[in-house]
């Protein structure tokens, strides 16, 4: 049987949003909004059709015999070489056999499909028992053209073979017209384009309805018979047509990609072939047809083996690695479109020496190094001595792929200085599993994503561009494994021991549910008592939680201890210890309520409730605590309120005690600051038996305590480095509750006590919280008190607070009165510049403000000569003056604009500090 036996996809991960392009340019092309829906594929820089070639073909190659491949063309309209053989570099990157046939096939759109009927017909000849296939396009178009919107970039590779057949090769139909509803002329970088309707009419809507009838006709089969029709055509509504007149149901045929990534150019008819297979049945025929000068036709039909194709990032995987993105200028400057200065380091030499190139061309092109036959070290690149100091054999090293081989980062550095078309320029050290490392490039990828151990895979991609000699240099760089941050950046708990105090219900449970579902082993601990902690306890609210655990195939011990006592936070910690052997989290839950106003608050009311929640937190972290002192590891949440944080009325019992958990944080904090304990708080807002009767019932419905534990989960973790934090969390929302500490102010210079009217007349400096900020602790809060600022001059804004109390009352006039006591005299050496102010509307006129020898005079009216004119509306004016609005966006959003030396203007930022 002859037919496909592999294949892979390759789509490039940038996915650029089309309305970008329209935002960009529909002012000069509005009509392309008619195709501006979803998203087009685009190369990153480093990419073109060989290194798209190269992916697609790892992609078709897992788990094949490399060695059995007899032969590779390569399709693609956009080849970096005119005359070098291109399917030569894609074979040495591949590191296939030397002995096999390379060819390129060009020039047509669908050339994709004539490299397939050319292998599948030498397969059938007989010579050939494996034959690749690959089509790879990065088509460039002008800008704001509808053909920009409707290519994008990629690769499919086919193999195809008598073995292992995964569709079996039915027979195909062939079309050759010369119908040049478009052409690149051979020094053209665009292609010359007839108009779309002809195209449309004349092209594919005869001639691809005419290559599958072709097909059916030889393979006495009726279109009723197929499953799936593929066929690439960019006019979505004549894509739907085609079938009609065909006789298909709209079900049969493959979508032509628009949205997700476009047409793929001579690579796509493959690129659809390859999502056909990917969900086709055995049993199920398929036909694949690509125009261009013509048309081909081929039908398959797919065979069992297609539910044992070893799994690969396929046409799915390729669809859904994506970063969209809306930035076009960099697709302008990606593609060469537009040129940027790119500084002096760029004019560096890059030329590469062939005769290198051809000596070193598998290290280079196919990334091979060696190993050691006496002790197995790998090592890149391959040498004559092996690196192992406790070896160091002479000549003992065979080749060894590291292409394929996973590694991680080691370490990485993201690089303004260096030359980069998308800086930083981004590389480090990677490491390969098994050994071996070398300083790879990083690439599609931003530099936040990278962290040390991050696993990564090796792609072909190009270097640099040589394009005073037309060369695009290749070698092997590291790209993150798509969802491997995601991976490592999970919060999981796995062999971590979590008590968590009254988890029988309410927050306390979804804590203990999820924590378990991450790994964790729980401790469930809960009285099981009532809502006001009154009556005796019952086993079953923690008993239910520890079942629910374990039928998730978790682990749990439920313990039933009252962590109002000594004893029962010691047998709390002692469940984890006993079935565990550790505690790690400490989550202090328990809680109860007893409110009750002020005067009717009783001394058992009172004490309850700091008993269960202050004394309770104490009694369970205390043992808890040595512990993880002695491991070096914890993590312990308190449980605040909002009624502790800032008050509630009947709760002076549950406030106070609410409190004085944030009081134990802050001191265990920094207790446990030196063995990687981190204490931090929440104040939950969720749904409970505390909360039923205290809520509005459609607030209440929407409180769902999975929405605080994300918080919980998250400060319980080791992910987590904050400490001695506070955080509201509920419904969704989140927020850091903080005491600030305001500037302050010394009264007598802080030498003679004051005296009470010395506060009163201070106040408002007391009182002031601008500047204001956290304290790490209580001796840097005496610090702070003793060494407030210095009284800052009064700025434009507060000099007219007293008059005007509302500052938008402040008018240009105002501002330009109170220019002069703003200048700054050390900032105006050598500055000679007349600034020239022309402000709009019911407050504006002119102004203008001379700077010369180091003094600073402000006029109305109109200068003689001005260095610059800067023309605002007065409200903006205003609020740009007193740093409501940012000076560089009031000009980039056109409401500042300026004449003249527009340089100059930026000296008066610092000539006046008017804010
Ligand atoms: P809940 O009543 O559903 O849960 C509290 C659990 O603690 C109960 O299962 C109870 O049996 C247990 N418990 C009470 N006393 C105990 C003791 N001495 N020993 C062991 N277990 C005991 O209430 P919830 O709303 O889930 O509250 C959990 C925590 O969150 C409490 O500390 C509460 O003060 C705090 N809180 C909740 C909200 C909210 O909106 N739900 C708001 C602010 C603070």
């Amino acid at each position: 049987m002859i037919g496909i036996t592999s294949y892979g996809t390759y789509i490039p991960r940038l996915r650029l949003d089309r309305m970008a392009i329209f935002q960009s340019m529909g002012w000069f092309a509005p009509a392309i909004m008619m195709v501006a829906q979803g998203e087009r594929s685009m190369c990153n820089w480093d990419e073109d059709s060989i290194t798209m070639a190269v992916a697609a073909a790892r992609d078709c190659l897992v788990a094949k015999d490399k060695n059995a491949v007899d032969a590779l063309y390569l399709a693609s309209t956009t080849l970096p070489f005119a005359d070098r053989q291109n399917a030569g570099v894609v074979s040495t990157a591949l590191n296939l056999r030397d002995n096999i046939v390379t060819t390129d096939f060009t020039a047509s759109q669908r050339v994709g499909t004539t490299a397939m009927v050319t292998a599948l017909d030498a397969i059938k000849g007989g010579e050939r028992k494996n034959i690749l296939v690959a089509a790879s396009d990065k088509r460039e178009t002008k800008a704001a053209y509808f053909y920009e919107m409707w290519y994008g970039d990629g690769a499919a590779a086919i193999m195809v073979g008598n073995e292992d057949v995964i569709a079996e090769y039915k027979g195909s139909f062939s079309l050759s017209y010369d119908f040049a509803d478009h052409y690149r002329g051979r020094v053209n970088k665009y292609d010359y384009v007839w108009e779309e309707r002809w195209a449309r009419d004349e092209g594919y809507s005869k001639i691809i309805p005419q290559a599958i009838q072709g097909v059916l006709d030889q393979t006495n089969l009726t279109i009723d018979q197929i499953d799936t029709l593929v066929y690439p055509c960019f006019f979505k509504a004549e894509h739907k047509k085609i079938a009609k007149k065909l006789g298909a149901k709209p079900e049969q045929v493959m979508d032509n990609l628009h949205e997700v990534c476009g047409e793929t150019g001579c690579a796509h008819a493959l690129v659809m072939l390859t999502g056909a297979l990917e969900k086709a049945k055995p049993g199920q025929r398929i036909i694949v047809a690509g125009f261009g000068q013509g048309c081909n036709a081929l039908i398959f039909e797919v065979t069992d083996n297609i539910t044992k194709l070893a799994p690969r990032s396929g046409f799915d995987g390729a669809i859904n690695n994506k970063q969209s993105i809306d930035n076009y200028p960099k697709f302008l400057k990606f593609r060469d479109i537009i040129e940027t200065e790119m500084g002096i380091r760029a004019e560096a030499p890059i030329q590469i020496a062939m005769t290198t190139l051809w000596r070193k061309r598998k290290m280079i092109l196919g990334l091979v190094g060696g190993k050691c036959r006496e002790c197995g070290t790998q090592q890149f690149p391959k040498m004559d001595i092996c690196v192992n100091p406790n070896c160091n054999a002479h000549h003992s090293q065979d080749e060894f792929e590291f292409a394929d081989i996973p590694a991680k980062i080691n370490s990485y550095t993201g690089d303004l200085l260096a030359v980069s078309i998308d800086p930083p320029h981004k590389y480090g050290m990677v490491q390969f599993e098994g050994g071996g490392r070398f300083m790879a490039d990083f690439t599609d990828c931003d530099l936040e994503e990278l962290q040390v151990g991050l696993p990564v895979q090796m792609v072909f991609r190009r270097r640099v561009a040589d394009k005073e000699r037309g060369l695009s240099s290749y070698f092997w760089k590291a790209m993150p494994v798509p969802g491997a941050s995601e991976i490592l950046n999970r919060v999981k708990f796995d062999d971590q021991v979590a008590i968590i105090t009254g988890a029988g219900g309410g927050l306390g449970k979804i804590y203990a549910l999820e924590l378990a579902k991450r790994g964790a082993k729980i401790v469930v601990n809960d009285l099981g008592g009532s809502r006001d902690g009154s009556g005796g306890g019952s086993t079953s609210a923690a008993d239910v939680v520890v079942n629910e655990i374990k039928a998730l195939g978790g682990e749990a011990v439920a313990n039933y201890d009252n962590v109002a006592t000594v004893e029962g936070g010691e047998n709390i910690v002692k469940s984890a210890i006993d079935a565990f052997g550790r505690v790690d989290i400490v989550i202090n839950n328990a809680g109860i309520l007893r409110d009750k106003s002020f005067t009717k608050m009783t001394p058992e009311n009172w004490k309850a409730v700091l008993d269960v929640h202050l004394n309770g937190a104490y009694h369970v972290t205390r043992p808890a605590f040595t512990h993880m002192k002695d491991q070096g590891y914890g993590r312990i949440i308190m449980t605040t309120s909002a009624a502790g944080l800032y008050g509630n009325f009947g709760q002076t019992n549950y406030s106070a005690a609410k409190l004085a958990l944030v009081g134990l944080m802050n001191t265990l904090k920094i207790e446990g600051a030196k063995y990687n304990i981190k204490v931090n708080t929440v104040a939950p807002l969720a749904a409970s038996r505390l909360t039923e009767d205290i809520m509005p019932p459609d607030l209440f419905a929407k409180m769902k305590p999975e929405f605080v534990a994300p918080m919980v989960l998250y400060l319980a973790s080791d992910k987590c480095e904050e400490s001695g934090a506070i955080f509201n969390a509920g419904m969704g929302y989140y927020n850091r509750a903080a005491f600030y500490t305001g500037p302050g102010v010394a009264i007598n210079k802080g030498k003679e006590p004051p005296t009470p009217e010395d506060i009163k007349a201070n106040w408002d400096a007391i009182n002031e919280m601008e500047g204001a900020q956290v304290i790490s602790d209580a001796n840097a809060a005496i610090v702070a008190l003793i060494s407030p600022p210095d009284p800052k001059p009064k700025k434009a804004a507060a000099a007219t607070a007293e008059s005007a109390p509302e500052e938008t009352t402040m008018s240009p006039k105002e501002i330009f009165d109170l220019m002069p006591g703003q200048f700054n005299k050390d900032a105006a050496a050598g500055v000679d510049v007349v600034f020239q102010y022309s402000i709009s509307g019911s407050g504006g006129g002119d102004w203008f403000v001379t700077v010369k020898d180091q003094t600073c005079d402000v006029q109305a009216g109109k200068a003689d000569k001005a260095t610059c004119t800067i023309k605002m509306k007065d409200s903006d004016f205003v609020d740009m003056v007193s740093g409501k609005l940012n000076p560089m966006q009031a000009f980039t959003s056109g409401k500042l604009t300026i004449s003249g030396d527009v340089m100059k203007s930026q000296l008066i930022e610092k000539l006046f500090s008017m804010k």
